[in-house]
């Protein structure tokens, strides 16, 4: 293993999912809902299938119809206008995109600022363009961006904003003025943006703006986002971005070298999806708040300070009035001692031991799933 990779270690989503299996934990660990997005894209995707749609190399790009359908998306839902030919582009995955706009705009020694707990995959992608981290953390109880922190944290090596909102692990949703506060720190000094938001319409208690919204912005922006969260189909891999052509370009660029292309006849499906009625959209964030609720309950019965999720599905809490440390080790043990697999923050975090006390828990399943997992937890420490 190179230089840039040595220490990344197995990403923590496949080390959690396969102690889950091993032991028959209940798993809150990994993001992943355990009821397949709707019959009717499922169904959309068969007929590709059949009808020989996508299964050869789909243009790469991605397919018109998908690029048409994300453009369309963006303008209903967040009032950005995107031409579907020069402007967007379909990728395996919002990770793929993420590699790629990385891999595309960063020189080597560039640093990118990331809201620190940072998705792991971040770290990872910024090792491989040979650039450096530099977390901007956010911190407990309420995991917001200090915007003066983010000012001192500029140096001329500074070229990228690395900015995830529904922001995975914490919850936290960024608010209207401390993007604006973001934006004017990127137009002051120049920086891209990439904005990860993959939990767009997982929004409970706030509103998610899109940053490429705010002026100044839409230039240097690329916005990354995906159907595994919106339309609970995370196995099809069917992610994109959108910015200006020039932004775009060079994203393709690195993009083309990666996949090439994916998840051919499944592209067809999402494009279905997309256009959805606003009906299936706030049913799904309806149905995703109950299950916030039931947790959210659940893990304070058992004894965990719990901390306010207002997007994303995940929760984050603090283990310390268990009478517990370190969440690394907590996870470890609590498939046997209570039948659940959880994700310990500290992976999230450059200086680990910022992390170490906070644990998060998925709660992207059935409510008879979580309120058995509850029971259990309660069980094991309440
Ligand atoms: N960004 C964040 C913040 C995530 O939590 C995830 C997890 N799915 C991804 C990106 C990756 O998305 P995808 O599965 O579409 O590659
Ligand atoms: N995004 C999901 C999470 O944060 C998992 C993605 C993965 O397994 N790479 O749990």
């Amino acid at each position: 293993l190179n230089r840039r990779l040595a220490g990344m270690g197995t990403t923590i989503f496949a080390e959690m999912s396969a102690l889950a299996t091993a032991t028959g934990s209940i798993n809150l660990g990994q993001g992943f809902p355990d009821t397949d997005g709707p019959e009717e894209v499922r169904e959309a995707a068969v007929r590709a299938l059949r009808e020989g749609r996508g299964n050869q190399y789909p243009p790469g790009p991605g397919i018109p119809e998908l690029r048409q359908a994300i453009a369309e998306h963006q303008q209903r839902f967040h009032g950005l206008s995107y031409d579907p030919d020069r402007e967007v582009l379909v990728t395996a995955g919002a990770t793929e995109a993420i590699a790629a706009s990385l891999l595309a705009l960063l020189e080597p020694g560039d640093e990118v600022i990331a809201l620190e707990p940072f998705y792991d995959s971040y770290a990872a992608c910024i090792a491989m363009a040979d650039a450096t981290r530099v977390p901007l953390t956010l911190r407990a109880p309420h995991f917001r961006p200090d915007l003066d922190e983010l000012r001192s944290l500029i140096t001329p090596r500074t070229r990228l904003l690395l900015i995830n909102t529904p922001h995975n692990p914490t919850g936290t949703v960024l608010t209207a003025e401390e993007l604006a506060g973001i934006a004017a720190v990127a137009v002051d000094h120049d920086l891209l943006v990439v904005a990860d938001e993959v939990y767009e319409h997982l929004v409970f208690d706030a509103t998610h703006h899109p940053i490429a919204a705010l002026p100044g912005m839409r230039e240097r922006t690329v916005t990354i986002s995906s159907a595994a969260k919106t339309f609970s189909f995370t196995g099809w891999k069917v992610g994109w971005a959108t910015a200006t052509p020039e932004l775009i370009t060079a994203v393709r660029s690195a993009k083309q070298f990666l996949t090439y292309v994916s998840s051919g006849p499944f592209q067809y499906a999402v494009a279905e999806a997309l256009a959805l009625p606003d009906s299936y959209f706030e049913t799904f964030r309806q149905d995703m708040r109950a299950k916030r609720d039931v947790l959210t309950a659940g893990l304070k019965e058992a004894g965990f300070q719990v901390y306010d999720t207002a997007g994303t599905y995940f929760i984050t809490t603090d283990i310390r009035p268990l009478g517990e440390t370190d969440g690394f080790a907590f996870c470890r043990a609590l498939p046997e001692r209570a039948g659940v697999v959880a994700i310990p923050n500290a992976v999230f975090y450059d200086h680990r031991e910022a992390g170490a006390p906070f644990v998060r828990f998925a709660f992207c399943k059935r409510v008879e799933v979580l309120a058995d997992a509850t029971e259990r937890l309660r069980k094991a420490f309440a």
